[in-house]
């Protein structure tokens, strides 16, 4: 799964170019959220979930695990 946001690659429908990274953190050879403020990656992952039609209380479920994501990881 994805080291950033920790969607499983499986569930990935776009087109992945990173081996660690799945196609919505990963484009066009760099990573989309560059910086390494967890909470504010957050926001932007909960902001796309929920316009991709998820429902809140996934969206709030899998927003709160991305903190547990390699990325992130201290
Ligand atoms: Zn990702």
């Amino acid at each position: 799964m994805c080291e950033s946001c920790l969607m499983p690659f499986a569930k990935d429908t776009g087109k992945r170019e990173s081996d660690k990274y799945c196609s919505l953190c990963f484009k066009d050879g760099a990573l989309c959220y560059k910086g390494n403020d967890v909470k504010e990656f957050q926001k932007v992952c909960y902001e796309s979930m929920r316009k991709s039609g998820m429902n809140i209380f996934k969206a709030k479920f899998f927003t709160f695990m991305i903190r547990f994501a390699p990325r992130w990881k201290k």
